[in-house]
Protein backbone atom coordinates (compact mmCIF):
# COMPACT_ATOMS: atom_id res chain seq x y z
CA UNK A 1 0.00 0.00 0.00
CA UNK A 2 1.81 3.61 -1.02
CA UNK A 3 1.96 6.61 1.95
CA UNK A 4 -0.66 7.83 -0.47
CA UNK A 5 -3.34 5.23 0.09
CA UNK A 6 -2.80 5.03 3.18
CA UNK A 7 -3.57 8.41 4.08
CA UNK A 8 -7.01 7.44 2.21
CA UNK A 9 -8.02 4.44 4.29
CA UNK A 10 -11.22 6.00 5.67
CA UNK A 11 -11.39 6.68 9.87
CA UNK A 12 -14.17 4.00 9.89
CA UNK A 13 -11.71 1.67 8.28
CA UNK A 14 -9.34 2.19 10.59
CA UNK A 15 -11.51 2.15 13.85
CA UNK A 16 -13.22 -0.95 12.67
CA UNK A 17 -9.47 -2.54 12.65
CA UNK A 18 -8.91 -0.65 16.05
CA UNK A 19 -11.89 -2.33 17.67
CA UNK A 20 -10.12 -6.34 16.38
CA UNK A 21 -6.81 -4.80 18.25
CA UNK A 22 -9.07 -3.91 21.22
CA UNK A 23 -10.24 -7.75 21.09
CA UNK A 24 -7.17 -9.29 20.93
CA UNK A 25 -5.88 -7.45 23.77
CA UNK A 26 -8.82 -8.42 25.88
CA UNK A 27 -8.14 -11.76 25.74
CA UNK A 28 -4.24 -11.49 26.16
CA UNK A 29 -2.28 -13.71 28.37
CA UNK A 30 1.29 -13.42 26.97
CA UNK A 31 2.16 -12.17 30.09
CA UNK A 32 1.37 -15.02 32.72
CA UNK A 33 1.85 -12.82 35.52
CA UNK A 34 0.15 -10.30 34.22
CA UNK A 35 -3.23 -11.99 32.88
CA UNK A 36 -3.22 -13.86 35.93
CA UNK A 37 -3.34 -10.47 38.71
CA UNK A 38 -5.26 -8.04 36.83
CA UNK A 39 -9.01 -7.15 36.70
CA UNK A 40 -9.28 -5.24 33.01
CA UNK A 41 -6.95 -4.85 29.98
CA UNK A 42 -6.76 -1.03 29.99
CA UNK A 43 -6.32 -0.72 25.87
CA UNK A 44 -6.73 3.00 25.87
CA UNK A 45 -8.99 5.40 25.23
CA UNK A 46 -10.38 8.81 23.20
CA UNK A 47 -10.72 9.89 20.04
CA UNK A 48 -9.60 7.20 17.69
CA UNK A 49 -8.94 9.20 14.73
CA UNK A 50 -6.65 11.40 17.01
CA UNK A 51 -3.93 14.45 16.25
CA UNK A 52 -2.46 13.69 19.51
CA UNK A 53 -1.46 10.53 21.14
CA UNK A 54 -0.25 10.23 24.62
CA UNK A 55 1.86 7.02 25.93
CA UNK A 56 2.39 6.89 29.29
CA UNK A 57 3.73 3.31 31.22
CA UNK A 58 1.38 1.11 32.91
CA UNK A 59 -2.16 1.26 34.47
CA UNK A 60 -1.95 1.96 37.85
CA UNK A 61 -4.63 0.33 40.29
CA UNK A 62 -7.37 3.08 39.66
CA UNK A 63 -7.11 2.46 35.96
CA UNK A 64 -6.95 -1.50 36.50
CA UNK A 65 -10.16 -1.08 38.41
CA UNK A 66 -11.97 1.09 35.75
CA UNK A 67 -10.14 -0.33 32.85
CA UNK A 68 -9.58 2.87 31.87
CA UNK A 69 -5.98 4.88 31.12
CA UNK A 70 -4.94 8.15 33.62
CA UNK A 71 -7.97 8.42 35.87
CA UNK A 72 -5.62 8.76 39.02
CA UNK A 73 -3.62 11.85 39.84
CA UNK A 74 -1.28 11.74 37.37
CA UNK A 75 -4.18 11.59 34.79
CA UNK A 76 -6.23 14.54 36.76
CA UNK A 77 -2.75 16.10 36.15
CA UNK A 78 -2.96 15.46 32.94
CA UNK A 79 -6.52 17.03 32.02
CA UNK A 80 -5.40 19.82 33.82
CA UNK A 81 -2.47 20.65 31.25
CA UNK A 82 -4.71 19.76 28.44
CA UNK A 83 -7.20 22.13 29.55
CA UNK A 84 -4.41 25.09 30.19
CA UNK A 85 -3.70 24.28 26.15
CA UNK A 86 -7.08 24.43 25.76
CA UNK A 87 -7.94 21.12 24.85
CA UNK A 88 -9.79 18.28 26.02
CA UNK A 89 -9.20 14.82 26.91
CA UNK A 90 -11.68 13.51 24.27
CA UNK A 91 -9.75 14.97 21.59
CA UNK A 92 -6.85 13.01 22.21
CA UNK A 93 -6.09 9.29 22.61
CA UNK A 94 -4.12 7.70 25.46
CA UNK A 95 -2.88 4.49 25.95
CA UNK A 96 0.31 2.89 27.86
CA UNK A 97 3.43 1.01 27.02
CA UNK A 98 1.68 -1.79 29.03
CA UNK A 99 -2.22 -2.67 28.93
CA UNK A 100 -2.23 -4.44 32.01
CA UNK A 101 -1.24 -3.33 35.45
CA UNK A 102 2.11 -4.73 37.13
CA UNK A 103 1.58 -6.25 40.45
CA UNK A 104 2.19 -3.89 43.22
CA UNK A 105 2.51 -0.96 40.38
CA UNK A 106 6.37 -2.40 39.44
CA UNK A 107 8.16 -1.51 36.79
CA UNK A 108 7.44 -3.11 33.39
CA UNK A 109 9.48 -5.81 32.30
CA UNK A 110 11.67 -5.98 29.55
CA UNK A 111 9.49 -9.44 28.21
CA UNK A 112 6.19 -7.38 29.16
CA UNK A 113 7.23 -4.51 27.20
CA UNK A 114 8.78 -6.78 24.08
CA UNK A 115 5.10 -8.78 24.87
CA UNK A 116 2.92 -5.84 24.52
CA UNK A 117 4.75 -3.58 22.12
CA UNK A 118 3.02 -4.82 19.42
CA UNK A 119 -0.32 -3.41 20.35
CA UNK A 120 0.55 0.04 20.88
CA UNK A 121 2.24 -0.11 17.51
CA UNK A 122 -0.84 -1.23 15.62
CA UNK A 123 -2.79 1.89 17.70
CA UNK A 124 -0.35 4.32 16.31
CA UNK A 125 -0.69 2.75 12.63
CA UNK A 126 -5.09 2.63 12.81
CA UNK A 127 -5.40 6.29 14.66
CA UNK A 128 -2.37 7.92 12.65
CA UNK A 129 -1.78 10.76 15.05
CA UNK A 130 0.61 13.69 13.84
CA UNK A 131 2.24 13.98 17.84
CA UNK A 132 3.38 11.42 20.14
CA UNK A 133 3.95 12.86 23.57
CA UNK A 134 5.88 9.93 25.49
CA UNK A 135 5.41 10.55 28.47
CA UNK A 136 8.05 9.28 30.61
CA UNK A 137 11.26 6.98 30.08
CA UNK A 138 9.48 3.75 29.02
CA UNK A 139 7.52 5.12 26.55
CA UNK A 140 10.23 7.20 25.02
CA UNK A 141 13.00 4.55 25.25
CA UNK A 142 10.36 2.28 23.68
CA UNK A 143 9.26 4.31 20.98
CA UNK A 144 13.25 5.60 20.29
CA UNK A 145 14.30 2.15 20.55
CA UNK A 146 16.96 3.77 22.63
CA UNK A 147 17.69 4.11 26.22
CA UNK A 148 18.92 7.68 26.26
CA UNK A 149 16.45 8.81 29.42
CA UNK A 150 13.69 11.10 29.71
CA UNK A 151 15.78 14.33 31.72
CA UNK A 152 18.07 14.41 28.29
CA UNK A 153 14.99 14.24 25.79
CA UNK A 154 11.98 16.23 27.14
CA UNK A 155 10.98 18.93 25.47
CA UNK A 156 12.73 18.50 22.08
CA UNK A 157 10.28 16.86 19.58
CA UNK A 158 11.80 14.72 16.69
CA UNK A 159 10.38 13.00 13.64
CA UNK A 160 10.01 8.94 13.91
CA UNK A 161 8.96 6.29 11.43
CA UNK A 162 6.82 4.03 13.99
CA UNK A 163 6.21 0.85 11.26
CA UNK A 164 5.29 2.70 8.23
CA UNK A 165 4.48 5.75 9.20
CA UNK A 166 6.39 9.05 10.22
CA UNK A 167 5.01 11.01 13.24
CA UNK A 168 6.07 13.74 15.31
CA UNK A 169 7.35 12.28 18.80
CA UNK A 170 7.45 15.16 21.66
CA UNK A 171 8.95 13.39 24.69
CA UNK A 172 7.72 14.89 27.95
CA UNK A 173 8.20 14.07 31.91
CA UNK A 174 5.77 11.76 33.05
CA UNK A 175 2.46 13.71 35.22
CA UNK A 176 3.27 10.56 38.09
CA UNK A 177 6.71 12.22 38.84
CA UNK A 178 5.55 15.94 38.37
CA UNK A 179 2.95 15.47 40.99
CA UNK A 180 5.93 15.28 43.50
CA UNK A 181 8.09 17.81 42.42
CA UNK A 182 7.18 21.03 41.81
CA UNK A 183 10.25 22.04 39.48
CA UNK A 184 9.38 18.69 37.68
CA UNK A 185 5.82 20.38 36.91
CA UNK A 186 6.92 23.60 36.01
CA UNK A 187 8.86 22.03 32.91
CA UNK A 188 6.42 19.69 31.95
CA UNK A 189 4.06 22.93 31.68
CA UNK A 190 6.15 24.63 29.97
CA UNK A 191 6.87 21.36 27.62
CA UNK A 192 2.98 21.34 26.96
CA UNK A 193 2.83 24.68 26.73
CA UNK A 194 4.69 23.93 23.18
CA UNK A 195 2.21 21.61 21.88
CA UNK A 196 -0.48 23.67 20.32
CA UNK A 197 2.93 25.05 18.02
CA UNK A 198 3.79 21.29 17.24
CA UNK A 199 0.14 20.03 16.22
CA UNK A 200 -0.16 23.50 14.36
CA UNK A 201 3.08 21.89 12.54
CA UNK A 202 1.24 19.04 10.68
CA UNK A 203 2.14 15.67 10.00
CA UNK A 204 5.60 14.98 8.74
CA UNK A 205 6.32 13.93 4.96
CA UNK A 206 5.69 10.24 5.11
CA UNK A 207 8.10 7.59 3.91
CA UNK A 208 6.96 6.68 0.17
CA UNK A 209 6.58 3.56 0.50
CA UNK A 210 6.39 2.76 -3.61
CA UNK A 211 10.24 2.95 -3.26
CA UNK A 212 10.38 0.03 -0.60
CA UNK A 213 12.63 -2.95 -1.69
CA UNK A 214 10.90 -6.02 -1.69
CA UNK A 215 10.32 -8.61 0.49
CA UNK A 216 12.25 -11.07 0.70
CA UNK A 217 10.11 -14.60 -0.24
CA UNK A 218 12.42 -16.47 2.52
CA UNK A 219 11.53 -13.41 5.33
CA UNK A 220 7.65 -13.76 4.29
CA UNK A 221 7.21 -17.54 5.05
CA UNK A 222 9.02 -16.38 8.38
CA UNK A 223 6.41 -13.75 9.10
CA UNK A 224 3.67 -15.99 7.68
CA UNK A 225 4.90 -19.19 10.51
CA UNK A 226 5.04 -16.74 13.10
CA UNK A 227 1.71 -15.05 12.61
CA UNK A 228 0.07 -18.55 12.45
CA UNK A 229 1.63 -19.85 15.77
CA UNK A 230 1.09 -16.30 17.71
CA UNK A 231 -2.02 -14.56 17.45
CA UNK A 232 -3.00 -13.62 21.10
CA UNK A 233 -5.49 -15.42 23.22
CA UNK A 234 -6.59 -16.97 19.90
CA UNK A 235 -6.20 -20.74 21.26
CA UNK A 236 -9.17 -21.69 23.33
CA UNK A 237 -10.07 -18.29 24.48
CA UNK A 238 -13.79 -17.55 24.69
CA UNK A 239 -15.43 -14.68 22.43
CA UNK A 240 -13.81 -10.97 23.78
CA UNK A 241 -16.11 -8.76 25.19
CA UNK A 242 -17.36 -6.07 23.01
CA UNK A 243 -15.29 -2.66 22.32
CA UNK A 244 -18.01 -1.08 24.71
CA UNK A 245 -15.75 -0.88 28.20
CA UNK A 246 -14.42 2.81 27.49
CA UNK A 247 -17.22 4.35 25.32
CA UNK A 248 -14.08 4.25 22.95
CA UNK A 249 -15.15 3.46 19.67
N1 LIG B 1 0.43 6.02 34.85
C1 LIG B 1 0.56 5.54 33.60
O1 LIG B 1 1.63 5.49 33.04
N2 LIG B 1 -0.54 5.10 33.01
C2 LIG B 1 -1.74 5.15 33.56
O2 LIG B 1 -2.69 4.76 32.92
C3 LIG B 1 -1.82 5.69 34.86
C4 LIG B 1 -0.74 6.12 35.48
Amino acid sequence: MSAQEREITPASERREALKEVYAQTQACVRCAELAATRKTVVFGAGNADAELMFVGEAPGASEDEQGIPFVGRAGKLLETLLGEIGMARSEVFIANVLKCRPPGNRDPQPIEIENCHEYLYRQVELIQPTVICSLGNFSTKLLRDDPTGITRLHGQPQVLTLGRRAVRLYPIFHPAAALYTPRMLETLREDFARLPELLAQGAPEQPDWTEAPEIDPRELADMTADAEGAEPGAAGASAPPEADQLGLF
